[in-house]
């Protein structure tokens, strides 16, 4: 954990899984009992009380004034109820990732997962766990729930299926019914931990968390003579997913996120849980010598006054990482001077499409929209004009560093607002989505999507050395 005892707090109104409201007041008060388990002291809460917190056109005044806070360096701990409470919208994860890179935020939940945003691997996993509760809502409101489940979502064990290795599933006893004193009804099942299957769930979670793979922790199974609940041998994706289960954690998952804390007593500690997770994701991670897609190949242009000729894609442009670059190797005519992650220029542009894809409502076509176009247009014109000058008034050595960047950021937030407003007029996509999300569609149909919807991109030569750093505003789109 950070090393500063203050903290901010954010609660969105919200119902839980049973379709009770939860309180922002009730959400609060449990974010602060763990901020001060972790020595935190809770200095600025925020809050949003509807229910909409994931729909584009609803106001979050409390949301922004969260992001305010992290811009302006005050927000370094910000504490939540839950991932799916904060945001249901991966692009809201994104743009708190994008603030999160330039000052760093650590992210804990009530139930104390803590997720350092400036850390590869927690972005990784927090990003899974907002599209998995992306669904879990879309579930939701999809279909209204049985009072089996219910239940199960109260914490209380699957029906049906294999029990978890580990434990063995007991019925429950009589109890008097809740609604209705007068009656016994049957309490639900649960888990009792199984001693000797215990000591193995121990094991395969000290051994991963040392470090030993999946499949060398399958064969030391084997040798062992411990085989699985179906009576087979251990395999390195029994072991996987062994590990991904919330069983051995005492946690109830539902599509993989925390649903509830179940009613069974856990064989592992959480905090055990949550660095597997964590350490599972890094194995999932793509790593850079791996075949790298490329969402731009052909729209990617050289932003170096004089050049403008396509750039290429090349597996080891950047530092050893894919890349646009503007080669001048035989056989092309760029510059040669112009280069930039790949994975950074797509990720820049997928965040926008993703708004286009997810939010085919979003766009005001008709009355009103031709004056905000033109007034997008003046906006991001002139915040490109403030920017250049604060370049050049930082070439000139007429401004700090830290001024530069204090001055900018104004400016590259209007610059971004108005190219929003300009990306939203676009072709209908619905043939290409077939009415999947952004992050539910395949690279193929991505690729298609930023064909459809961006004209040209094109990146600008690094104004100065910078040691390397990412720079969005190289990134200019042309939108269709
Ligand atoms: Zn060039």
């Amino acid at each position: 954990m950070q090393e500063t005892d203050t903290a901010d707090a954010y609660a969105r109104l919200s119902k839980n899984p049973t379709g009770r409201k939860e309180s922002c007041e009730r959400q609060l008060r449990e974010i602060g009992q763990a901020a001060a388990r972790n020595g935190h002291r809770i200095t600025y809460r925020a809050k949003d009380d509807n229910f909409s917190a994931w729909k584009r056109n609803v106001k979050r005044p409390g949301w922004e004034a969260i992001l305010q806070r992290i811009d302006a360096g005050l927000c370094r701990v910000l504490y939540i109820y839950s991932y799916d409470r904060m945001m249901r919208q991966p692009r809201d994860l994104e743009e708190l990732i994008d603030r999160a890179e330039r000052r760093g935020l650590i992210v804990v939940t009530a139930a104390g997962a803590a997720r350092d945003l400036s850390n590869y691997s927690d972005r990784h996993y927090l990003r899974g766990e907002i599209a998995a509760a992306v669904h879990y809502s879309d579930a939701n409101s999809a279909k209204s729930k049985s009072a089996h489940r219910e239940l199960a979502e109260a914490g209380h064990p699957h029906a049906g299926g294999y029990r978890p290795f580990g434990f063995r599933l007991v019925s429950g006893r009589m109890m008097p019914d809740p609604d209705d004193p007068g009656e016994m009804i049957p309490a639900p099942a649960t888990y009792v931990v199984d001693l000797a299957e215990a000591e193995s769930v121990r094991m395969i979670y000290g051994e991963f968390l040392a470090g030993v793979s999946p499949g060398r922790i399958a064969e030391r199974l084997h040798a062992a003579g411990v085989s699985t609940v179906t009576g087979v041998a251990w395999t390195s994706r029994a072991v996987k997913k062994l590990l991904q289960s919330g069983a051995p954690a005492g946690l109830r998952l539902h599509h993989g996120v925390v649903a509830a804390v179940g009613t069974w007593e856990p064989i592992v500690p959480r905090g055990q849980w949550e660095e597997a997770q964590r350490m599972l994701a890094e194995r999932a991670a793509p790593s850079p010598a791996a075949k790298h897609e490329y969402l731009l190949t052909g729209l990617v242009f050289c932003g170096r006054e004089g050049c403008g000729k396509p750039m290429r894609t090349m597996s080891g442009g950047v530092k050893g990482y894919p890349s646009y670059s503007c080669s001048a190797r035989q056989g092309y005519f760029g510059c040669g001077r112009v280069d930039a992650s790949s994975a950074r220029v797509d990720l820049h542009v997928s965040r926008r499409l993703a708004t286009v894809v997810d939010d085919p409502d979003s766009a005001r076509p008709g009355e009103g929209r031709e004056l905000q176009v033109a007034a997008a247009v003046a906006a991001r014109d002139a915040a490109k004009r403030q920017l250049e000058e604060i370049a050049e008034d930082y070439g000139e050595e007429r401004i700090t560093r830290v001024e530069r960047d204090a001055a900018r950021r104004r400016p590259a937030e209007r610059l971004e607002a108005a190219e929003r407003v300009l990306a939203e007029r676009r072709p209908d996509l619905s043939l290409i989505t077939q009415g999947k999300r952004w992050v539910d569609m395949d690279f193929p149909h991505r690729r298609a999507v930023a064909r459809a919807c961006v004209e040209r991109v094109v990146v600008a030569p690094l104004a100065a050395p910078n040691g390397g750093k990412w720079d969005a505003s190289r990134v200019h789109v042309d939108w269709r």
